[in-house]
């Protein structure tokens, strides 16, 4: 039982790696090699671990799991870091004396390394059945090997040997358990990304094609008024037929601003900004806007609010909210801004006003590209809005009542100010 329990103890080490890997090297490493290094690194503690806690029995002989990882860093990493390996396999029994057992493993490693390398190429080619098989194959050989030498060198006694096969069981059986196990979640993953990667095409598909049709719109018009101005009897409101032709040019150029910004890489140029501040700047150019609405913007801005941010585009996210604040309030009427550090160390930037408010359902739409119940809007806003607060790692929490108002609470990330 004691044998059983040991191993039981081997297994648990050697999944560390596993889910270390799966966890946080896949997901937030970048590049192959950077991956690859720390994956070597971890396997090889998990050799470490694995000798450090072996099975003894007779005079000096041990067995552990130590082949499994290295198995695995040789098959999935290469022929270096399998070297690499091996080197750290024979120092490591090296470091506990030179004896019989030291003798063993670097036999069994002598005639089981050439052969691993020999089938990683197909390995690395093949489908997962395949690599199921040549990594079971490996187990089995490597085991056998195993005995032989011991055999050899310590003479063979049916004790040595019943430890050895419950060894060679255990080896082959958690080998095919590993190798299925880290076969099905790499699917899980590149199912995972691919399935991201054809979302994120559909995203483009979707838009392009609102995109052409709200482009192509104020076009039209254009077009028919310049038709118009173009006949000899020219009709009187010429200057009317100006005036709605620029408008729909305007509006265009607009929809195809708020686009490109939708459209900018996410490359984070960001710096330490002072909320507060920007919100102050905003204030002013909306000023004018706010005036010719009868709204009028009142303020309560505490001092010293840090945030890791690019400061054109908070400000561009804050003058959407902003200009939708005053713009629900036909007939004028206050919004309130405040700004100001919360004791969860987060910057809290709140948007207040006392306008049309929005229903459940529409609070849900807001946001959707080309979502907007304006005559003359373009229904990017928001959307812009929200990505923007989205890619400085904030959140954006909107409170509405249809009739009421709306309240739009911004949380961003604190950061110290020097
Ligand atoms: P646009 O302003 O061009 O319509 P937005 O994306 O900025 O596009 O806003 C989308 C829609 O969300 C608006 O048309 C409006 O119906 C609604 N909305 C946004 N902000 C508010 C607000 N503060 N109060 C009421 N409705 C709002
Ligand atoms: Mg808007």
């Amino acid at each position: 039982m004691s044998i059983i329990k040991d191993f039981l103890l081997q297994l648990t080490l050697m999944v560390i790696p596993i889910f270390i890997y799966f966890t946080f090297i896949t997901e937030k490493v970048k590049g192959d090699q950077n991956k690859n290094v720390l994956m070597t690194i971890l396997w090889g503690i998990s050799i470490i671990l694995c000798m450090s806690f072996p099975l003894t029995f007779g005079q000096d002989a041990r067995l552990d799991l130590r082949f499994i990882p290295l198995l695995f860093g040789t098959l999935y990493l290469g022929f270096r870091p399998g070297v690499f390996l091996s080197g750290l396999v024979i120092l490591y029994r090296l470091y506990s004396g030179i004896s019989i057992g030291f003798y063993t493993t670097v036999l069994v490693l002598l005639l089981s390394l050439p052969v691993i390398l020999f089938f990683q190429k197909s390995f690395a080619n093949s489908n997962k059945d395949k690599r199921v098989k040549i990594a079971v194959g490996l187990a089995f050989y490597y085991c056998l090997m195993g005995l032989t030498s011991f055999g050899i060198l310590n003479g063979f006694s049916i004790d040595a040997v019943k430890v050895q096969i419950i060894h060679l069981i255990f080896v082959v059986a958690v080998t095919w358990i590993f190798t299925m196990l880290m076969e099905t979640i790499k699917e899980i993953h590149q199912l995972r990304s691919e399935l991201l990667n054809s979302e994120k095409l559909r995203v483009v598909s979707e838009l392009s094609s609102v995109f052409a049709h709200e482009i192509r719109n104020p076009m039209q018009v254009t077009r028919g008024f310049l038709q118009l101005l173009n006949d000899p009897q020219l009709p009187k409101n010429k200057k009317e037929y100006i005036k709605i032709s620029i408008e729909e040019l305007d509006r265009a150029n607009e929809i195809i601003d708020e686009f490109l910004m939708l459209g900018k890489p996410a490359i984070s140029n960001n710096i330490k900004v002072n909320a507060g501040y920007q919100l102050e700047r905003v204030i002013n150019i909306i000023q004018g806007y706010s005036i010719n609405h009868q709204v009028e913007i009142k303020t309560q801005i505490q001092d010293s609010c840090w945030i890791d941010a690019n400061p054109q585009k908070l400000n561009q996210s804050l003058i959407n909210i902003m200009k939708n604040a005053v713009e629900s309030m036909p007939d004028g009427g206050t919004v309130w801004v405040t700004c100001t550090s919360t004791d969860d160390e987060s910057i809290k930037i709140t948007i207040k006003d006392q306008g049309i408010g929005m229903t459940k359902k529409q609070i849900d739409r807001l946001g959707s590209p080309f979502y907007s119940l304006k005559e003359k809007g373009t229904g990017l806003g928001m959307m812009v809005s929200f990505q923007i607060i989205r890619s400085f790692k904030g959140k954006m929490i909107v409170n509405s009542e249809k009739g009421m108002g709306t309240e739009f609470i911004i949380l961003l990330p604190q950061i110290s100010k020097s």
